[in-house]
């Protein structure tokens, strides 16, 4: 019953998580690639025109709108899942831990609809502008490209090439959205945690935080540095000098998640 595999099972389950997610991000993204071609009339050997350059960014700028609306579509649903399986683990972990020093059980889940609503409102805006500064992104980029083109005398199918071809920029850049993914599916975790971690205070009221790091190889300095770090519910963590609300505020792809803390649990995190 020692909380170390606890840990494991819930990363492991993470892990499930995310590649599922990450399929789905690959067949939105040959989506776009092909609205992409589309926008651009693909197999053309049209030189790009300065003139044309406008009429060029209104299609793409349609092809990143609707590629956005579908990320955020696919991932709203991936985020209230997060927070879901968030609260069932702190559930059990509050439960298991409880069990370990013969104190009372906490009816965690009675209330788990009422925490979803409250950490899916939290957590769908945090997203909403990830993916908005995603997309802005990629707008500036391929406006570059574009406006390089036109310069170089390029044909509309280099172009093309270029922006969405296997070695093009969309390629290029999908490593971008599944960070958002990952960082942004352990962030509704852990919001979905530190909700469910209020209730059980109500019922355990010295329960308080705990950074918990996966300690490996690609652990970086930030995390390695907060691992084990305890703070109240409502209060930020403190790394180095700054103030961190939930683990993911600290960098993009961080893997940590804040779990249920007591003194009295304190021998079971050793
Ligand atoms: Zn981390």
């Amino acid at each position: 019953m020692a909380s170390p595999d606890i840990i494991l099972q819930h990363l492991k389950e993470l892990a499930r998580g995310e590649i599922k997610r990450q399929r789905d991000i690959q067949s939105l993204y040959k989506n776009f690639r092909l609205a992409l071609y589309d926008a651009l009339g693909v197999e053309s050997d049209e030189i790009v025109k300065i003139s044309s350059l406008g009429r060029y960014r209104r299609e793409i700028d349609l092809a990143i709108d609707d590629f956005a609306k579908k990320l955020r579509a696919g991932l709203d649903r991936g985020l209230i899942s997060g927070a879901k399986i968030a609260v069932s683990h702190a559930s059990d972990e509050i439960k298991a831990l409880q069990k370990g020093i013969g104190a009372k059980y906490v009816p965690l889940n009675i209330r788990a609809s009422v925490v979803i609503s409250r950490a899916e409102k939290l957590l769908l805006s945090q997203y909403e502008s990830s993916v908005g500064r995603y997309s802005e992104h990629l707008r500036g980029r391929i406006g570059q490209i574009l406006s390089q083109a036109a310069l170089k005398n390029s044909t509309l199918d280099q172009v093309t090439k270029q922006l969405a071809g296997q070695r093009g920029l969309i390629s290029a850049e999908s490593y971008q959205v599944e960070r958002i993914a990952r960082t942004e599916y352990l962030r509704a975790y852990n919001i979905g945690r530190n909700q469910s971690t209020r209730e059980a205070k109500r019922v355990l009221p010295d329960l308080k935080r705990r950074w918990d790091a996966t300690l490996d190889s690609r652990t970086c300095d930030i995390c390695g540095a907060a691992d084990g770090q305890i703070a109240e519910l409502d209060k930020p963590f403190k790394v180095h000098g700054v103030d961190l609300m939930t683990p993911q505020d600290s960098h993009p792809n961080c893997r940590c998640a804040e779990t249920p803390y007591r003194e009295a649990w304190k021998e079971y995190f050793k």
